[in-house]
This record gives structure tokens, sequence and C-alpha cells, in this order.
């Protein structure tokens, strides 16, 4: 692998190239926002394993997964051998298939508490999915929500996502912040917005408006609110209230589904109503999927009448990507989650031997196999903390451009997603270039 500070010069010019076409057609040059970097974004060529080569030639080791939906990297042998044979026989139809089944029997056998699951396209539409079915189960209006938390693009639940200390209002009562302009202000009106790890706080906010909520929207390790985990106090205060005032739990497990092997969720004492996931559970491709107790799950049923919740999508469960992920999935069995985990364990603890030798005050949070990189001396608890100003952004920011310089592909929040094609050499690498990155950074303070 070619590493090095004469990266960016080698790669400006086929990206450059291509970026100037994209702007044409595209706003901002792109279909996601994420995938932006100044002077311009980076094309990819091909992956494999944990590399990505661009089109210049330039090979690094990716840790960013696709926004942590690739479990097992790039082109993994089975998932693409499995796909071509799929490809043969076509890859939607207005039939069901059996793969649909296959992948629906393996997913619930995953969680005792998936007694009945149901697939879309995105995070967000599954996100979505679990909201409407709550509405439609308890017959109420309101969601509930951590402040920062990422849910995807529904109004409702990307609600405060992007709350600044000039718009976010008191810790006690916190405002409901539009992401986007116009957002109507009945969507502000019917989310409730608590604090992260603050169990009496939030459980104080939440008896406010106890007839009114039809669910808890709870992502147990958000990236947005800084990557800590979720306490068991936090959750259990949640998930109680929940019990006690007939509103629903819902979980986010969109990319913590990575982090067990039923998900996040079997770090607590709790069985959620629903359940929402996506990214890796489409093996590379775009996914969705909605679980929970069959007694919920029946709003969806079409055979009910009157049916309360009609879910449909024309790309849903579509064979290729039921294929693609129910091999990925079964792949990533108990042991390969625990031996990813315990990657991810050796990588933040290595990072954290970095800081201690650079000397800086930063620190890493994550859990199961994700971290991310805060120029802060203490982890964040909550949103509030883990909001970057304008110094830190500058640090990370200086820190992202030196890891991409020296091979890396990262989050753009300085976060990492293990994949299991990674092994200790590329956790070396990615510590020894964490540690000239904390020793450059120390310089800017
Ligand atoms: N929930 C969480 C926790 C996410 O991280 C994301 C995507 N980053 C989503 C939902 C939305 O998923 P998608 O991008 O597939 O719509």
């Amino acid at each position: 692998m070619n590493r090095g500070d004469n990266f960016r010069a080698a790669e400006l010019s086929k990206s450059a190239e291509l970026y100037q076409r994209g702007c044409k057609v595209m706003p901002g040059g792109v279909s996601r926002n994420t995938v932006l970097r100044s002077p311009h974004p980076l094309y990819a060529e091909r992956g494999e394993g944990c590399y990505v080569t661009d089109v210049e030639g330039v090979k690094r080791i990716d840790f960013a997964n696709n926004m942590a939906s690739l479990i097992h990297g790039h082109a993994q042998p089975d998932v693409v051998a499995a796909v071509i044979d799929q490809l043969h026989k076509g890859t939607a139809f207005t039939l069901a298939t059996e793969a649909e089944i296959l992948y629906a029997e393996y997913l619930c056998s995953r969680n005792a508490g998936f007694e009945q699951i149901r697939f879309v396209n995105s995070g967000t539409e599954a996100v979505m999915g679990c909201l409407k079915a709550s509405r439609a189960y308890t017959g109420r209006p309101k969601i509930a929500k951590v402040e920062g938390a990422y849910h995807g693009l529904y109004d409702y639940a990307e609600v405060s996502q992007t709350a600044t200390p000039e718009n976010w209002g008191s810790v006690d009562s916190p405002s409901s912040v539009p992401v986007a302009q116009g957002t109507p202000a009945s969507a502000l009106n019917d989310v409730i917005i608590i604090p992260f790890n603050d169990p009496d706080r939030a459980v104080e906010i939440l008896d406010k408006h106890a007839d009114e909520l039809a669910c808890v929207l709870v992502d147990f390790l958000p990236h947005r609110v800084g990557l800590v985990p979720a306490s068991t106090e936090f959750v259990r205060a949640v998930y109680d209230w929940t019990r006690n005032n007939r509103a629903l739990f819902v979980c986010d497990e969109v990319i913590t589904f990575r982090s067990n092997y039923g998900g996040a969720q079997q770090w607590y004492d709790i069985c959620p109503d629903l359940t929402a996931m996506g990214k890796m559970i489409g093996g590379g491709f775009p996914v969705g999927a909605i679980a929970g107790r069959q007694q919920i799950m029946d709003v969806m049923n079409p055979l009910n009448d009157p049916l309360v919740f009609p879910l449909s999508g024309t790309f849903s469960a579509n064979p290729i990507t039921m294929t693609a992920g129910r091999v990925a999935m079964e792949l990533f069995n108990p042991r390969a989650v625990e031996n990813l985990n315990l990657l991810a364990d050796r990588a933040r603890k290595l990072i954290v031997e970095a800081i201690a030798l650079a000397d800086i005050p930063a620190c890493v949070t994550g859990g199961g196999s994700i971290f991310r990189v805060h120029m802060k001396e203490h982890p964040p608890e909550n949103y509030r903390e883990a909001f970057m100003d304008k110094k830190e952004s500058l640090l990370i920011k200086t820190m992202l451009d030196h890891l991409f310089d020296h091979g890396l592909i990262m989050i753009n929040t300085c976060s990492g997603v293990l994949s299991t094609a990674m092994t200790d050499h590329e956790i070396d690498i990615l510590a020894d270039v964490m540690l000239s990155g904390f020793r450059k950074v120390k310089e800017l303070l």
C-alpha cells in the first residue's frame, strides 16, 4: 500500500475532473453529502476486503465501510457468488420469493424478541415504519427521541438531530429543532426531546406527555450523541416508563445490530417492542427491516380489516438484497461477532495509548465494533457535551486529513468502523497513524 504525504498531489486530477462533471448534474456534485470532502470527493474504483482503491490507483484501509454498512468489507466472495447466482434468475418480481422467507426466518432466529419482521429499503424507512406502527398500535400521535440522535430523514425522526447551543433550549425542556427548512410546526410539536443518559430528566419530560406518546425511540450507541453506550439506568428508566404508560419502546439498531449477535439490545435486560435495522443486514445492498412482537407487527397485516398501517415498497425484500443479506449475516456468526468486538477493543486500547504518548487532551468512545475520537479530555456524556465548537471541528478535520493522507478512510466525525476483513495488521497501522496525527494536532493547541 502507498502511504505518505504525497497522496494528495497525486490524487487531484481524475477525481477533480469527475467532480466538475458531477456538479453540473447534481446539487453539490453528489447524491449523498457524506462523500463530500475538500476540495472534492474521492472516487472509488474498486474495493476488496478492507481495502479500497480510488480512481487514481491509491489504495487505502477502509474504516468507514460505507457508513458502517459493510460487515465483511468489500466484495466478500460468498456474497458475490450468491448474488451473481440470483442476478441470473432475476432481480425483482411482482411475486413473492422464497429468498424473503429464508432471510426472515434467519433474522428472527437471532433474537427471541423478533417474532415477526418486515423488510424495507433503508434505515430511514425502517425507523419511519416503527414510528408509524407505534402510532397505529397505540392510537397516539407523539414520539419521543434523544437529542442529537440520527435516525434518518423522516420529518419526525430527524427533529433536533442538528440542534445547536443557540436553539437547543434548556436541558430540562429541550426544544424540538427542525433539520430541514419548512418542517411543519405540527411535526415539531409531535416530537418530544429527551437528554441522553439522564434518566431522571428524561422521565420527568416523558411524564408531561404520558397520554400522548406512542413510543420512545432509542439508539443504544448513538453516533452523533458522542458514541457513548446508553447506561443501564437510562435504558431501564425509559423502558420501565414505556411499560407503565402503555407506550412502545422502539430501538434503532440500524448501526448497532453489528455489536452483538442479536443486537445491542442484548446488552440490557429488556425486550423492545419494535427494532429498526438496516445497513449491514443488506450484505452491501440497500435494506431496512422492522422486527418485533407479533401483536404489534400485526398492525401491518393486510389480512386485517381494517388495515391500520399499510406498508409497501416496490423494491422491499427484493431477492438480491435478501440473498446478499442472508449470506453476509450467516457469516457473521457469534464467533465472528466476538472476534470483531475484540479487535475493536484492541483498537480503542491502542488509541488510548497513542493519546497518552502524544500527551494531548483527547479521548476515544465507542462499543462493539465502532469507535470515535474526540478532541476533548473527557468522553462526552450527551449531545450537548459531544457538540463540536469551531476549534474542535478544526482539530478533527486536521486529524481526518492526516489519517486520509496516510491511507485511512474514516467517517467524518473521526469515527471508525471495523469489518471482519481486518486483522491486527490494519489496527497496528491505525494506531501508528493516529499517534502521528495526535502529535500533529497538538501543535495547533
Ligand atoms: N438510524 C441510524 C442510527 C443511522 O445511523 C442511519 C444512517 N446513518 C439511519 C437510521 C438511516 O439509515 P439509511 O441511511 O439507510 O436511511
